[in-house]
This record gives structure tokens, sequence and C-alpha cells, in this order.
């Protein structure tokens, strides 16, 4: 087995992801994962020194698909779309405090 983990479902919202996986949800902030984009150059820009993404569009969610069985990639408002999310690295996104905002009540 590969042990990737994959979430049950996933809901794009303009300013979230929200990963639903076996055990919860988690939401990501569209804001920090651009921050976070690992495309080429978004990772230039950031050793540059340089924020990768300005501006309300470049924060703004509007799609992701599933790249087969291991990463999502996620479409942002000014239409850059390379930033390829391994859910592992979503996964651990998810676990982090800094990124959560408003952590889930188990119920
Ligand atoms: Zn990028």
């Amino acid at each position: 087995m590969s042990g990737i983990e994959l979430p049950l479902s996933v809901d794009v919202a303009d300013d979230a992801l929200t990963l639903h996986w076996p055990d919860g949800a988690t939401s990501l902030a569209a804001a920090d994962l651009r921050s976070g984009c690992r495309c080429a150059d978004c990772h230039a820009a950031r050793l540059r020194g340089e924020a990768p993404a300005v501006g309300a569009a470049a924060t703004t969610l509007v799609d992701a698909a599933a790249v087969g069985h291991y990463a999502l990639q996620l479409r942002f408002g000014d239409g850059h779309d390379r930033g390829i999310f391994p859910w592992a690295v979503l996964r651990a996104l998810g676990r982090a405090p800094a990124l959560s905002a408003s952590p889930d009540t188990p119920r």
C-alpha cells in the first residue's frame, strides 16, 4: 500500500479549500495556499525574497482538480494553476496550527 491518505471529498470556496478526511475536515486558507504554492515560478519568487502572489484575485480559489492519485492542482482567480499540492502536503498543512484559523471541534 502507498500509505497516502486521500480525502473523501474536497470543497472549493473563494477563500478556502476544505478537505474532508476520513477522520475529520480541515480548511486551508486560499491566501496561505497561494503563498505556499510549490510551482517553479512561485518558488523562484520566494528565493528572490518576493511575495509570489499579490492582489485579491491571486488569493481567490476558483478550481481544484485531482492530479492522478497523489496530488491536487489548484487554480487561482488570476489564472495561476501551476501549483501542484500533494495530498500528503495538504494533510500536513491541515494539521499545522498556524494554518488552522478555525480548528474543527470534534462532535
Ligand atoms: Zn505558483
